[in-house]
């Protein structure tokens, strides 16, 4: 019986934390060469292709759908990515009234918080939704 991270798995995380690999998520670029764009629009905001991707990067080649229903494991990734939002709005808007700047507390006022965290999530949802799909696919190459 084997304990520990297999040495495959373990090269897999180092990939992951390479800095121009996290560039090219961030930039939604294609996982295998960092040139190719993954969506057709590079504007999250044009709502009407904020989804439309290539099924191929331009560049290299490499298949951006690996099988049917691949993208749907990034929902995963799109949670994450809004608790840690949610986080952030809960951690800021503290600091705003430790500071003085407003009148915050988290069971006093949770109108406050639930306002802006849905505004956030709406204001963001084209960028989180790019960005897991962008994360998801990395995993995989
Ligand atoms: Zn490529």
């Amino acid at each position: 019986m084997s304990r520990g991270v297999d040495c495959d798995q373990l090269v897999d995380l180092v990939d992951l934390c390479d800095m121009s690999k996290c560039l090219w998520m961030i930039r939604n670029r294609c996982p295998n060469c960092g040139q190719g764009r993954l969506f057709v629009k590079s504007n999250a905001y044009d709502l009407r292709h904020t989804m439309a991707m290539y099924t191929q990067c331009q560049e290299c080649g490499e298949d951006f759908v690996r099988e049917p229903g691949f993208y749907f494991g990034a929902a995963y990734v799109s949670y994450a990515l809004t608790v840690a939002l949610w986080i952030a709005v809960l951690v800021a808007l503290m600091c705003f009234d430790s500071w003085g700047w407003i009148e915050f507390g988290m069971f006093s006022h949770p109108m406050t918080y639930l306002s802006v965290g849905i505004s956030l999530l709406l204001l963001l949802m084209p960028l989180i939704y790019r960005l897991s799909r962008s994360i998801w696919i990395a995993m995989f190459t």
